[in-house]
Protein backbone atom coordinates (compact mmCIF):
# COMPACT_ATOMS: atom_id res chain seq x y z
CA UNK A 1 0.00 0.00 0.00
CA UNK A 2 2.79 2.52 0.53
CA UNK A 3 3.67 2.47 -2.93
CA UNK A 4 0.12 4.47 -4.37
CA UNK A 5 0.48 8.01 -2.84
CA UNK A 6 -1.73 9.56 -0.73
CA UNK A 7 -4.63 11.73 -3.29
CA UNK A 8 -4.13 7.99 -5.56
CA UNK A 9 -5.77 6.25 -2.65
CA UNK A 10 -7.81 9.15 -1.66
CA UNK A 11 -9.67 9.09 -5.19
CA UNK A 12 -9.93 5.31 -5.03
CA UNK A 13 -11.70 5.17 -1.78
CA UNK A 14 -13.22 8.36 -2.85
CA UNK A 15 -15.08 6.24 -6.14
CA UNK A 16 -15.98 2.99 -4.63
CA UNK A 17 -17.52 4.93 -1.82
CA UNK A 18 -19.60 7.13 -4.35
CA UNK A 19 -20.49 3.55 -6.26
CA UNK A 20 -21.66 2.19 -2.89
CA UNK A 21 -24.17 5.37 -2.14
CA UNK A 22 -24.75 5.21 -5.63
CA UNK A 23 -26.44 1.59 -5.38
CA UNK A 24 -27.79 1.95 -1.93
CA UNK A 25 -29.42 4.68 -3.24
CA UNK A 26 -31.40 2.82 -6.02
CA UNK A 27 -31.52 -0.19 -3.98
CA UNK A 28 -33.80 2.45 -1.23
CA UNK A 29 -36.45 3.47 -3.75
CA UNK A 30 -36.46 -0.69 -4.58
CA UNK A 31 -40.41 -1.79 -3.09
CA UNK A 32 -40.85 -0.78 -0.10
CA UNK A 33 -38.96 3.02 0.58
CA UNK A 34 -36.76 2.32 2.97
CA UNK A 35 -35.52 5.39 4.37
CA UNK A 36 -32.50 3.48 6.21
CA UNK A 37 -31.25 3.04 3.42
CA UNK A 38 -31.33 6.13 2.10
CA UNK A 39 -29.31 7.78 5.20
CA UNK A 40 -26.49 4.80 4.38
CA UNK A 41 -26.35 6.18 0.77
CA UNK A 42 -25.90 9.38 2.12
CA UNK A 43 -23.36 8.71 4.27
CA UNK A 44 -21.41 6.68 1.82
CA UNK A 45 -22.15 9.58 -0.61
CA UNK A 46 -20.75 12.32 2.22
CA UNK A 47 -17.98 10.18 2.46
CA UNK A 48 -16.83 10.44 -0.65
CA UNK A 49 -17.09 13.72 -1.44
CA UNK A 50 -15.26 14.61 2.29
CA UNK A 51 -12.64 12.70 0.78
CA UNK A 52 -12.07 14.66 -2.24
CA UNK A 53 -12.22 18.04 -0.65
CA UNK A 54 -9.43 17.03 1.21
CA UNK A 55 -7.48 16.34 -2.11
CA UNK A 56 -7.86 20.32 -1.99
CA UNK A 57 -5.08 20.02 1.62
CA UNK A 58 -2.32 19.66 -1.67
CA UNK A 59 -2.89 23.92 -2.14
CA UNK A 60 -1.19 25.31 0.86
CA UNK A 61 -3.41 28.26 0.25
CA UNK A 62 -6.85 26.03 0.90
CA UNK A 63 -5.14 23.48 3.17
CA UNK A 64 -6.89 25.38 6.36
CA UNK A 65 -10.58 25.37 4.32
CA UNK A 66 -9.80 21.52 3.20
CA UNK A 67 -9.19 20.38 6.60
CA UNK A 68 -12.37 22.13 7.97
CA UNK A 69 -14.52 21.14 5.20
CA UNK A 70 -13.51 17.64 4.30
CA UNK A 71 -13.82 16.32 8.40
CA UNK A 72 -16.92 18.44 8.52
CA UNK A 73 -18.16 16.62 5.72
CA UNK A 74 -16.73 13.44 6.85
CA UNK A 75 -18.33 13.69 10.39
CA UNK A 76 -21.66 14.21 8.82
CA UNK A 77 -21.41 11.12 6.83
CA UNK A 78 -20.76 9.45 10.40
CA UNK A 79 -24.39 10.82 11.58
CA UNK A 80 -25.67 9.36 8.87
CA UNK A 81 -25.03 6.12 10.28
CA UNK A 82 -26.83 7.35 13.53
CA UNK A 83 -29.75 8.56 11.12
CA UNK A 84 -29.50 5.30 9.50
CA UNK A 85 -29.89 3.46 12.16
CA UNK A 86 -32.86 5.40 13.55
CA UNK A 87 -34.40 5.66 10.93
CA UNK A 88 -34.37 1.77 11.07
CA UNK A 89 -35.87 2.08 14.50
CA UNK A 90 -38.62 4.48 12.98
CA UNK A 91 -37.64 7.07 15.78
CA UNK A 92 -37.77 10.67 14.83
CA UNK A 93 -35.01 12.16 13.50
CA UNK A 94 -33.00 14.95 15.08
CA UNK A 95 -30.93 17.15 12.44
CA UNK A 96 -29.85 19.60 14.76
CA UNK A 97 -27.43 16.42 16.82
CA UNK A 98 -26.89 15.18 13.24
CA UNK A 99 -25.78 18.53 12.50
CA UNK A 100 -23.89 19.37 15.96
CA UNK A 101 -20.69 17.00 14.89
CA UNK A 102 -19.45 18.89 12.12
CA UNK A 103 -20.22 22.55 13.24
CA UNK A 104 -18.23 21.82 16.40
CA UNK A 105 -15.23 20.71 14.28
CA UNK A 106 -15.80 24.00 11.74
CA UNK A 107 -15.62 26.18 15.15
CA UNK A 108 -13.02 23.78 16.12
CA UNK A 109 -10.74 24.91 13.34
CA UNK A 110 -10.64 28.54 14.31
CA UNK A 111 -8.66 27.94 17.08
CA UNK A 112 -4.53 27.72 15.95
CA UNK A 113 -3.61 24.85 18.35
CA UNK A 114 -6.21 22.53 16.30
CA UNK A 115 -4.78 24.41 13.02
CA UNK A 116 -0.90 23.27 13.87
CA UNK A 117 -1.59 19.73 15.54
CA UNK A 118 -2.26 16.35 13.77
CA UNK A 119 -2.44 14.96 16.95
CA UNK A 120 -5.24 17.03 18.51
CA UNK A 121 -7.18 17.03 15.14
CA UNK A 122 -7.13 13.08 15.02
CA UNK A 123 -8.39 13.33 18.69
CA UNK A 124 -10.88 15.44 18.21
CA UNK A 125 -11.83 13.29 14.58
CA UNK A 126 -12.18 10.44 16.46
CA UNK A 127 -13.94 11.69 19.80
CA UNK A 128 -16.71 13.16 17.30
CA UNK A 129 -17.07 10.09 15.32
CA UNK A 130 -17.28 7.80 17.58
CA UNK A 131 -19.83 10.02 19.54
CA UNK A 132 -22.20 9.29 16.56
CA UNK A 133 -21.05 5.54 16.31
CA UNK A 134 -21.98 4.89 20.13
CA UNK A 135 -25.44 6.49 19.02
CA UNK A 136 -26.18 4.44 15.93
CA UNK A 137 -24.65 1.26 18.57
CA UNK A 138 -27.11 2.57 21.06
CA UNK A 139 -30.08 2.02 18.73
CA UNK A 140 -28.70 -0.92 17.39
CA UNK A 141 -29.15 -2.35 21.33
CA UNK A 142 -32.65 -1.02 21.32
CA UNK A 143 -33.55 -3.41 18.42
CA UNK A 144 -31.68 -6.68 19.62
CA UNK A 145 -35.40 -8.10 20.91
CA UNK A 146 -36.75 -7.05 17.51
CA UNK A 147 -34.45 -7.95 14.66
CA UNK A 148 -32.87 -11.68 15.65
CA UNK A 149 -30.51 -11.29 12.37
CA UNK A 150 -28.79 -8.58 11.59
CA UNK A 151 -28.28 -6.89 15.13
CA UNK A 152 -25.49 -8.62 16.44
CA UNK A 153 -23.60 -8.27 12.86
CA UNK A 154 -24.62 -4.33 12.85
CA UNK A 155 -23.16 -4.47 16.94
CA UNK A 156 -19.94 -6.07 15.65
CA UNK A 157 -19.13 -3.62 12.56
CA UNK A 158 -20.41 -0.44 14.81
CA UNK A 159 -18.20 -1.85 17.85
CA UNK A 160 -15.06 -2.60 15.48
CA UNK A 161 -15.35 0.64 13.89
CA UNK A 162 -15.45 2.42 17.47
CA UNK A 163 -12.19 0.84 18.26
CA UNK A 164 -10.19 1.73 15.33
CA UNK A 165 -11.03 5.30 15.75
CA UNK A 166 -9.52 5.34 19.27
CA UNK A 167 -6.79 3.18 18.01
CA UNK A 168 -5.87 5.64 15.34
CA UNK A 169 -6.52 8.31 18.32
CA UNK A 170 -3.68 6.58 20.60
CA UNK A 171 -1.61 5.19 17.56
CA UNK A 172 -1.26 8.50 15.27
CA UNK A 173 -0.87 10.94 18.60
CA UNK A 174 2.76 8.94 19.56
CA UNK A 175 3.95 8.17 15.73
CA UNK A 176 7.65 7.75 17.00
CA UNK A 177 7.06 5.43 19.62
CA UNK A 178 4.75 2.83 17.22
CA UNK A 179 6.39 3.97 14.36
CA UNK A 180 3.42 4.47 11.90
CA UNK A 181 4.40 6.65 9.48
CA UNK A 182 1.91 7.35 5.75
CA UNK A 183 1.35 3.75 6.06
CA UNK A 184 -1.40 4.67 9.21
CA UNK A 185 -3.38 6.64 5.78
CA UNK A 186 -3.15 3.74 3.38
CA UNK A 187 -4.80 1.48 6.46
CA UNK A 188 -7.50 4.37 7.50
CA UNK A 189 -8.17 4.55 3.35
CA UNK A 190 -8.38 0.74 3.35
CA UNK A 191 -10.40 0.41 6.78
CA UNK A 192 -12.86 3.57 5.47
CA UNK A 193 -14.01 0.86 2.76
CA UNK A 194 -14.23 -2.28 4.26
CA UNK A 195 -16.46 -0.15 7.15
CA UNK A 196 -18.87 1.26 4.53
CA UNK A 197 -19.17 -2.44 2.23
CA UNK A 198 -19.49 -4.09 6.12
CA UNK A 199 -22.26 -1.45 7.52
CA UNK A 200 -24.02 -1.04 4.17
CA UNK A 201 -24.38 -5.38 3.79
CA UNK A 202 -25.63 -5.48 7.42
CA UNK A 203 -28.16 -2.55 7.01
CA UNK A 204 -29.31 -4.49 3.67
CA UNK A 205 -29.31 -7.32 5.39
CA UNK A 206 -31.75 -6.08 8.23
CA UNK A 207 -34.14 -4.34 5.80
CA UNK A 208 -34.83 -7.56 3.73
CA UNK A 209 -35.40 -9.66 6.99
CA UNK A 210 -37.70 -7.19 8.29
CA UNK A 211 -39.38 -7.39 4.88
CA UNK A 212 -39.00 -11.05 4.57
CA UNK A 213 -41.06 -10.88 8.40
CA UNK A 214 -43.45 -8.65 7.68
CA UNK A 215 -44.78 -10.46 3.88
CA UNK A 216 -44.80 -13.48 5.95
CA UNK A 217 -46.76 -12.25 8.91
CA UNK A 218 -49.19 -10.64 5.76
CA UNK A 219 -49.52 -14.00 4.07
CA UNK A 220 -50.41 -15.97 7.03
CA UNK A 221 -52.64 -13.60 9.30
CA UNK A 222 -56.44 -12.03 8.31
CA UNK A 223 -55.60 -8.02 8.64
CA UNK A 224 -59.03 -7.18 10.21
CA UNK A 225 -59.09 -9.95 12.97
CA UNK A 226 -54.99 -10.27 13.42
CA UNK A 227 -56.07 -13.79 13.67
CA UNK A 228 -53.97 -16.68 11.40
CA UNK A 229 -55.94 -16.62 7.90
CA UNK A 230 -56.83 -20.05 5.91
CA UNK A 231 -53.62 -20.60 4.91
CA UNK A 232 -51.99 -20.83 8.05
CA UNK A 233 -54.24 -22.76 9.39
CA UNK A 234 -53.98 -25.78 6.76
CA UNK A 235 -50.43 -25.46 6.93
CA UNK A 236 -50.16 -25.86 10.73
CA UNK A 237 -53.20 -28.21 11.69
CA UNK A 238 -51.75 -31.33 10.28
CA UNK A 239 -48.74 -30.90 12.18
CA UNK A 240 -51.01 -30.36 15.78
CA UNK A 241 -52.84 -33.13 14.63
CA UNK A 242 -50.02 -35.79 14.24
CA UNK A 243 -48.44 -34.46 17.27
CA UNK A 244 -51.93 -34.62 19.31
CA UNK A 245 -51.89 -38.36 18.09
CA UNK A 246 -48.44 -39.09 18.99
CA UNK A 247 -49.10 -37.95 22.77
CA UNK A 248 -52.63 -40.34 22.27
CA UNK A 249 -54.17 -37.41 23.56
CA UNK A 250 -57.47 -35.79 21.87
CA UNK A 251 -58.03 -32.53 20.41
CA UNK A 252 -61.03 -30.53 18.96
CA UNK A 253 -62.19 -28.54 16.30
CA UNK A 254 -64.76 -25.51 16.70
CA UNK A 255 -66.18 -24.45 13.30
CA UNK A 256 -68.13 -20.60 13.98
CA UNK A 257 -70.38 -19.28 12.20
CA UNK A 258 -71.99 -16.00 12.95
CA UNK A 259 -75.78 -15.90 12.56
CA UNK A 260 -77.53 -13.41 10.38
CA UNK A 261 -74.41 -11.90 9.74
CA UNK A 262 -75.68 -10.53 6.15
CA UNK A 263 -78.14 -8.74 8.13
CA UNK A 264 -75.79 -6.75 10.09
CA UNK A 265 -73.72 -5.80 6.77
CA UNK A 266 -77.21 -5.12 4.97
CA UNK A 267 -78.83 -3.17 8.11
CA UNK A 268 -75.81 -1.11 9.48
CA UNK A 269 -73.29 -1.07 6.59
CA UNK A 270 -70.57 -3.09 6.09
CA UNK A 271 -67.76 -0.78 8.30
CA UNK A 272 -69.99 -2.11 11.29
CA UNK A 273 -69.88 -5.67 9.59
CA UNK A 274 -66.39 -5.42 9.95
CA UNK A 275 -66.30 -4.08 13.47
CA UNK A 276 -68.43 -7.38 14.54
CA UNK A 277 -65.87 -9.11 13.03
CA UNK A 278 -62.82 -7.35 14.85
CA UNK A 279 -64.79 -8.00 17.74
CA UNK A 280 -64.95 -11.62 17.55
CA UNK A 281 -61.42 -11.81 16.39
CA UNK A 282 -60.45 -9.79 19.82
CA UNK A 283 -62.97 -12.80 22.26
CA UNK A 284 -61.54 -15.70 20.43
CA UNK A 285 -57.75 -14.73 21.08
CA UNK A 286 -58.88 -13.82 25.17
CA UNK A 287 -61.08 -16.90 25.27
CA UNK A 288 -58.38 -19.74 23.70
CA UNK A 289 -55.43 -21.41 24.99
CA UNK A 290 -51.68 -20.14 23.78
CA UNK A 291 -51.15 -23.59 21.90
CA UNK A 292 -54.61 -23.68 20.20
CA UNK A 293 -54.40 -22.66 16.66
CA UNK A 294 -57.30 -20.23 15.68
CA UNK A 295 -58.18 -18.58 12.26
CA UNK A 296 -60.31 -16.59 10.35
CA UNK A 297 -61.04 -18.96 7.01
CA UNK A 298 -63.86 -17.51 5.49
CA UNK A 299 -65.94 -14.33 5.75
CA UNK A 300 -67.50 -14.98 9.18
CA UNK A 301 -66.42 -18.47 9.49
CA UNK A 302 -63.57 -19.13 12.17
CA UNK A 303 -62.02 -22.48 13.18
CA UNK A 304 -60.36 -23.22 16.07
CA UNK A 305 -58.08 -26.48 16.65
CA UNK A 306 -57.22 -27.10 20.21
CA UNK A 307 -55.32 -30.02 21.33
CA UNK A 308 -55.46 -31.25 24.82
CA UNK A 309 -59.30 -31.14 24.90
CA UNK A 310 -62.14 -33.76 24.52
CA UNK A 311 -65.72 -32.83 23.10
CA UNK A 312 -66.94 -31.52 26.85
CA UNK A 313 -64.27 -29.07 27.08
CA UNK A 314 -64.37 -28.13 23.60
CA UNK A 315 -68.28 -27.52 24.02
CA UNK A 316 -67.92 -25.72 27.27
CA UNK A 317 -65.16 -23.07 25.15
CA UNK A 318 -67.79 -22.86 22.51
CA UNK A 319 -70.43 -21.43 25.42
CA UNK A 320 -67.97 -19.06 26.20
CA UNK A 321 -67.67 -17.91 23.01
CA UNK A 322 -71.58 -17.48 22.41
CA UNK A 323 -71.69 -15.67 25.79
CA UNK A 324 -69.11 -13.35 24.86
CA UNK A 325 -70.72 -12.53 21.24
CA UNK A 326 -73.85 -12.04 23.10
CA UNK A 327 -72.34 -9.69 25.54
CA UNK A 328 -71.32 -7.32 22.27
CA UNK A 329 -74.85 -7.46 21.68
CA UNK A 330 -76.32 -3.32 21.11
CA UNK A 331 -79.00 -1.53 20.16
CA UNK A 332 -78.35 -0.71 16.76
CA UNK A 333 -76.36 -3.95 15.96
CA UNK A 334 -79.47 -5.85 17.52
CA UNK A 335 -78.37 -9.73 19.33
CA UNK A 336 -75.28 -11.09 18.01
CA UNK A 337 -75.11 -14.89 18.10
CA UNK A 338 -73.00 -17.41 16.78
CA UNK A 339 -73.48 -20.74 16.06
CA UNK A 340 -70.43 -23.69 16.44
CA UNK A 341 -69.90 -27.41 15.30
CA UNK A 342 -67.79 -29.11 17.07
CA UNK A 343 -66.03 -32.22 16.29
CA UNK A 344 -63.21 -34.86 18.22
CA UNK A 345 -59.99 -35.57 16.83
CA UNK A 346 -59.48 -38.63 17.98
CA UNK A 347 -62.72 -40.14 17.10
CA UNK A 348 -61.94 -38.97 13.39
CA UNK A 349 -59.01 -40.91 13.86
CA UNK A 350 -56.59 -37.80 13.49
CA UNK A 351 -57.46 -36.82 9.57
CA UNK A 352 -57.93 -33.25 9.17
CA UNK A 353 -60.04 -33.21 6.54
CA UNK A 354 -62.48 -35.51 8.16
CA UNK A 355 -62.71 -33.83 11.53
CA UNK A 356 -63.25 -30.35 9.33
CA UNK A 357 -66.08 -32.15 7.75
CA UNK A 358 -67.44 -33.22 10.84
CA UNK A 359 -67.19 -30.29 12.53
CA UNK A 360 -68.96 -28.56 9.74
CA UNK A 361 -71.57 -30.98 9.54
CA UNK A 362 -72.21 -30.54 13.27
CA UNK A 363 -72.26 -26.64 12.82
CA UNK A 364 -74.82 -26.98 9.82
CA UNK A 365 -76.69 -29.18 12.28
CA UNK A 366 -76.40 -26.07 14.72
CA UNK A 367 -78.22 -23.96 12.22
CA UNK A 368 -80.69 -25.84 11.34
CA UNK A 369 -81.64 -26.28 15.20
CA UNK A 370 -82.24 -22.76 14.91
CA UNK A 371 -79.04 -21.11 15.53
CA UNK A 372 -77.12 -19.22 18.53
CA UNK A 373 -76.28 -23.23 20.08
CA UNK A 374 -72.84 -25.33 19.97
CA UNK A 375 -73.70 -29.14 18.48
CA UNK A 376 -71.19 -31.85 18.38
CA UNK A 377 -70.91 -34.56 15.98
CA UNK A 378 -70.93 -37.30 17.49
CA UNK A 379 -71.72 -40.29 14.67
CA UNK A 380 -72.66 -41.32 10.93
CA UNK A 381 -75.78 -39.60 9.67
CA UNK A 382 -77.55 -39.55 6.46
CA UNK A 383 -77.13 -36.47 4.96
CA UNK A 384 -73.47 -36.15 3.28
CA UNK A 385 -70.44 -33.78 4.15
CA UNK A 386 -68.64 -30.86 1.86
CA UNK A 387 -64.88 -31.01 2.44
CA UNK A 388 -63.29 -27.65 3.84
CA UNK A 389 -59.62 -28.32 2.38
CA UNK A 390 -58.76 -28.97 -0.99
CA UNK A 391 -58.42 -33.10 -0.58
CA UNK A 392 -61.65 -34.10 -0.31
CA UNK A 393 -62.90 -36.94 2.48
CA UNK A 394 -65.97 -39.15 2.95
CA UNK A 395 -68.32 -39.81 5.59
CA UNK A 396 -71.84 -38.25 7.22
CA UNK A 397 -72.74 -37.33 10.39
CA UNK A 398 -75.62 -37.91 13.16
CA UNK A 399 -75.51 -34.64 15.56
CA UNK A 400 -76.11 -34.41 18.93
P1 LIG B 1 -76.27 -17.71 8.56
O1 LIG B 1 -76.84 -17.44 9.90
O2 LIG B 1 -76.98 -18.76 7.82
O3 LIG B 1 -74.80 -17.96 8.62
O4 LIG B 1 -76.49 -16.38 7.71
P2 LIG B 1 -75.44 -15.31 7.30
O5 LIG B 1 -76.14 -14.09 6.87
O6 LIG B 1 -74.45 -15.17 8.39
O7 LIG B 1 -74.69 -16.06 6.13
P3 LIG B 1 -74.49 -15.67 4.64
O8 LIG B 1 -73.55 -16.69 4.08
O9 LIG B 1 -75.81 -15.50 3.93
O10 LIG B 1 -73.81 -14.25 4.67
C1 LIG B 1 -72.51 -14.06 5.07
C2 LIG B 1 -72.19 -12.60 4.87
O11 LIG B 1 -70.91 -12.27 5.37
C3 LIG B 1 -72.21 -12.21 3.43
C4 LIG B 1 -70.98 -11.33 3.26
O12 LIG B 1 -71.33 -10.08 2.71
C5 LIG B 1 -70.52 -11.12 4.66
N1 LIG B 1 -69.06 -10.98 4.74
C6 LIG B 1 -68.13 -11.85 4.33
N2 LIG B 1 -66.90 -11.35 4.56
C7 LIG B 1 -67.07 -10.13 5.11
C8 LIG B 1 -66.18 -9.12 5.58
O13 LIG B 1 -64.93 -9.23 5.54
N3 LIG B 1 -66.72 -7.97 6.09
C9 LIG B 1 -68.06 -7.80 6.15
N4 LIG B 1 -68.52 -6.66 6.66
N5 LIG B 1 -68.92 -8.73 5.73
C10 LIG B 1 -68.44 -9.88 5.22
MG1 LIG C 1 -70.99 -18.49 6.55
MG1 LIG D 1 -73.21 -16.80 8.97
Amino acid sequence: MRNFDAPTLVVVDAYVLALLGALLLVSAFQGQREKALLFTAFGALLSAFGLLLSLLRTDPDLNAFAVAASNAVLILSHAMVWAAFRAFSRHRQRPAWMLAGSLTWIVLSLWPLFQDSAAVRIGFYSVLCDAYLGLALWEVWRLRRQSAFGVLPALVVLGLQMLFYLYRMVVERVPPILGVDQSGFALTMFESILFAISLSFVILMMVRERAERQFRHAALHDDLTGLHNRRAFFARAAGVLAKTRSRRRDAVVLMCDLDWFKRINDECGHVAGDRVLAMFGDALRELVEPGDLCARIGGEEFVILAPEMDLDQGAALGDRIRGRLAEQSTEVLGCLSVSIGIASAADADYDLDRLLMRADEALYGAKAAGRDCVMAWTGPAERPAVSLSSVAGGGGGRLA
